[in-house]
């Protein structure tokens, strides 16, 4: 079938909760794919950071290609041999102690919630029912119910209340309503380092820093979600690094699952997730032996430090040249390492579109900007093809 007659397909016959680019990908290798009709595209989205090691990566296809020839799934009922080492070799990465698996990263962070409110009630001595969360304007944390119960965009929001209480909202960026918003009855505040959807937020410096001081003195729950700005996207393993701050709960997803399948985690000390007894939380594919084979592969690729490398190195390169982009055309550029969120004065559809025809795939989020994200392993010279390519997309718009 070609292009067209698959996109008819997909129309009629899926929910229309995408408005993807109108290509049909057939292929994929390293920081490039190919079209149904065998056109190649540089990928500068990576699937929000779930392809930072590039598609197909060797190591994680081998990784999964042993795994798939041993055991795929056995469900938490039983241990497996690739689930004790990956639950160690995370938390060791993480610097923490235990680690909880799951599969989405929605997932992920519903299991952070729970933890956070029974902690503060089994821990913390929060009276029940009382206990509060505070999250940050403009967050994307995931599609459930309960997240989207504190998410402030209109889109992800409404027409799916009523909405779990219990979350408290301030403006990203703001120590002082912060440290206003928090109670004796907080158990957590949960934050993206740098907000991906929102637009690669990058906070004002110190901020990390103030929201650990918070955290701490009133003796709430630091849980960072690192889905999408962990694991290399930002230059280190994890952006709250760029503040040498550490959470008491990391998120992380995305990238995790190596571009293979969906693998996330909650990671933290045993005083944390030691609240959970047997039976009180869990998930049917989270933790299995295919999953934790790949993971165990990913953490092994990150703990060089060469991709965390090669994000700082091009990334520093990939801001010096969008910052040289005819402010006429580019209010801002936002970011860190080989992830920028490129402000325009203008709608950014257009752009993403015309940089397809041109071969490169990108993603507007919002109205006005430009998401890029490229593979981790994308080479100095394919970046700059694509930055030649917006370049001549802004020129001639
Ligand atoms: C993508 C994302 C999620 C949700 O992950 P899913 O796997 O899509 O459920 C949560 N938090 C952040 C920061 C994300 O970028």
């Amino acid at each position: 079938m070609n292009t067209q007659e698959l996109r008819a397909l997909s129309e009629e016959h899926s929910a229309h909760n995408y408005h993807p680019l109108p290509i049909v990908i057939a292929e994929a290798e390293g920081a490039w794919v190919t079209d149904v009709e065998g056109k190649r595209y540089l990928d500068m989205l990576s699937a929000y950071s779930a392809v930072n090691f590039g598609h197909r990566h060797p190591r994680l296809v081998e990784a999964a290609r042993r795994q798939l020839e041993r055991v795929t799934l056995v469900s938490r009922a039983f241990d497996h041999d690739q689930f004790g080492p990956f639950a160690a070799e995370l938390a060791e990465l993480a610097g923490k102690e235990m680690v909880l698996p799951m599969n989405s990263g929605a997932e992920a962070v519903e299991t952070a919630l729970k933890t956070a409110r029974k902690w503060g009630y089994e821990v913390k001595g929060v009276p029940a029912d009382q206990a509060n969360i505070v999250t940050f304007e403009g967050n994307f944390h995931g599609r459930t119910t309960t997240i989207v119960s504190f998410s402030t965009d209109p889109d992800a929001r409404n027409s799916y209340g009523p909405f779990t209480p219990g979350f408290r909202t301030v403006p990203y960026g703001d120590a002082e309503a912060l440290r206003a918003a928090v109670d004796e009855n907080t158990v957590g505040v949960l934050i993206e380092p740098i907000q991906g959807e929102a637009g690669v937020n990058v906070p004002p410096s110190g901020f990390l820093t103030a929201v650990r001081e918070i955290c701490t003195a009133r003796g709430a729950l630091m849980i960072a979600d690192e889905i999408q700005s962990g694991l290399g996207r930002t230059g280190t393993t994890f952006a709250v690094e760029h503040e040498n701050v550490v959470p008491d709960v990391y998120i992380l997803g995305k990238a995790l699952g190596g571009g293979i399948l969906p693998v996330s985690a909650v990671v933290a000390d045993h005083d944390v997730l030691g609240v959970f007894k047997p039976g009180q939380h869990g998930s049917t594919f989270g933790g299995n032996p295919l999953a934790c084979a790949v993971g165990r592969e990913v953490i092994a690729m990150l703990r060089t430090g060469e991709f965390q490398e090669r994000s700082r190195t091009l990334g520093a390169h990939l801001h010096a040249r969008l910052g040289a982009l005819p402010p006429e055309k580019v209010r801002e550029v936002r970011g860190r390492g080989l992830w920028a969120g490129v402000e325009l004065n203008g709608k950014a559809r257009p752009v993403s579109e015309r940089l397809m025809e041109r071969g490169v795939l990108a993603k507007e989020t919002h109205e006005t900007t430009l998401r890029l994200a490229p593979p981790l392993v994308v080479s100095q010279q394919d970046l700059d093809w694509a930055l030649d390519q917006l370049e001549a997309v802004l020129t001639e718009m």
